[in-house]
């Protein structure tokens, strides 16, 4: 039975950077993947800021694209423009920005093992054994479950479930005519039931993209069905008329990060527990955050040989007070979109294009932390908060 320090379940952006964490302390790491290859499956529309290159440290070259602001559509396509005098987010390829991750974390000897699956786990005294897809039996001190969203780790250690799932669709296409520093998105019922759509474009000219969009998980069609509407909706086709597939996005996003995140020799981290943002459904940043202070305590743990539940409790304690707060902040904003009727989305980002609030949106928009927003907006325009009152009752 080989032995380690560490097994990260997940060669996702997140396990790989816990990981080479853990293991430039001299720690022997290992992390299971069940794909046969790194970012196999696109789920991902690439949008992130530039925190998450600071927090890699990975040099620019995965960065396709740079976004100064957002044209987001009404039901009625009335549009609001947002941002457009500095950048607010960089636009990024994201399987080979996750392969970036795992050469990094090759390269401090961390031992990665492509097309084998997390498939049993359990605790024995002080340690976790495993059992892998192809039947190996791997044993290690602690336990990472970095595997997605839908995480064997936390099914078989009985962790909280998110709160809700989103069901998303998208793909990359070519032939599309777009302004290349805007982002385009699109609300309402029959566009994106609970949540929104986009495009983005992946290059400079604007003339491919990542279109994509996400839905409620009980809608009734499925998130394809919405996606083939998306093409030739009225309102997308000025940019999408000629748009040619080239690949195709699919995915499930987890809503409402868990309240438990720590258990004896194990810890989750990633969209495993749901460090997701609840208001653009951006995993990355919020994760590789988490990750960080997973890495401090499970290093801090293997120094003083105190693997308790009791010891990692400060894990969830760190990424909580980090970015805990700001992500059940976006789930209430969420409560709140999510029941908003079209005709109220209509008339609200008609209120919205009033140039003292644009204004506003331009000096404290951060995608990273949308509820830098939430008071000059509401001290600019308190129909907000009666408005957000009265959907928080509904
Ligand atoms: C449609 C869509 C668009 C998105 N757009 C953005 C965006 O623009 N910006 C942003 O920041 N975020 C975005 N996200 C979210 C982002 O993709 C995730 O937050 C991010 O991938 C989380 O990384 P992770 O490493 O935690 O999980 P994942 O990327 O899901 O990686 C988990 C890895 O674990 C592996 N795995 C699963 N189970 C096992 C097992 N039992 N054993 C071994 N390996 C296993 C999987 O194969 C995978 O490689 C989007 C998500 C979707 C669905």
């Amino acid at each position: 039975m080989k032995k380690y320090d560490v097994i990260v379940a997940g060669a996702g952006p997140i396990g790989g950077h816990v990981s080479k964490k853990i293991a430039e302390k001299n720690y022997s790491v290992a992390v299971l993947e069940k794909n046969n290859e790194i970012g196999k499956y696109l789920n991902c529309a690439g949008l992130v800021t530039q925190r998450v290159f600071e927090i890699t440290k990975l040099s620019s070259k995965t960065i396709q694209n740079k976004i100064s602001g957002a044209n987001i559509h009404s039901p009625s396509n009335d549009i609001l423009k947002i941002g457009g005098e500095r950048v607010h987010a960089l636009v990024i390829d994201r399987t080979n920005f996750d392969k970036e991750i795992i050469k990094q974390a090759e390269k401090k000897q961390v031992e990665v093992f492509l097309g084998k699956k997390l498939y049993f786990a359990k605790r024995n005294k002080d340690k976790i054994q495993i059992k892998t897809s192809e039947k190996e039996e791997l044993e290690c001190k602690i336990l990472i479950g970095a595997d997605g969203p839908l995480s064997k780790t936390r099914k078989i250690f009985n962790f909280p479930e998110p709160k809700e799932f989103l069901k998303g669709a998208g793909a990359e296409v070519s032939n599309v005519s777009l302004d290349p520093n805007f982002v385009e998105i699109f609300v309402g019922k029959n566009v994106a039931p609970g949540f929104f759509a986009w495009i983005i474009s992946t290059n400079t000219s604007g003339t491919e993209a990542r279109i994509g969009l996400c839905i409620d998980k009980n809608t009734l069609q499925p998130p394809m069905f919405y996606l083939k509407k998306f093409l030739k909706n009225k309102n997308t086709y000025p940019f999408l008329k000629d748009a040619k597939t080239t690949k195709n996005i699919a995915g499930v996003i987890p809503m409402g990060a868990l309240k438990k995140t720590f258990t004896d020799n194990v810890l989750l981290v990633g969209d495993a527990a749901a460090q997701v943002k609840p208001t653009s459904g951006g995993g990355l940043y919020p994760g590789l955050l988490s990750a960080n202070h997973c890495a401090d305590v499970v290093v801090d743990s293997l120094e003083k040989n105190d693997f308790s539940s009791n010891f990692l409790k400060k894990y969830h304690k760190l990424w909580n007070k980090d970015i805990g707060k700001e992500l059940n902040r976006g789930m209430t904003f969420r409560t709140v979109f999510k029941k908003l009727s079209d005709e109220e989305f209509d008339k609200y980002i008609s209120k919205f294009k009033n140039p003292k609030i644009a204004e506003i949106i331009n000096k404290y928009g951060d995608i990273d932390y949308p509820s830098k927003l939430s008071s000059p907006l509401i001290k600019k325009n308190p129909s907000i908060l009666k408005l957000a009152k009265k959907m928080l009752k509904k």
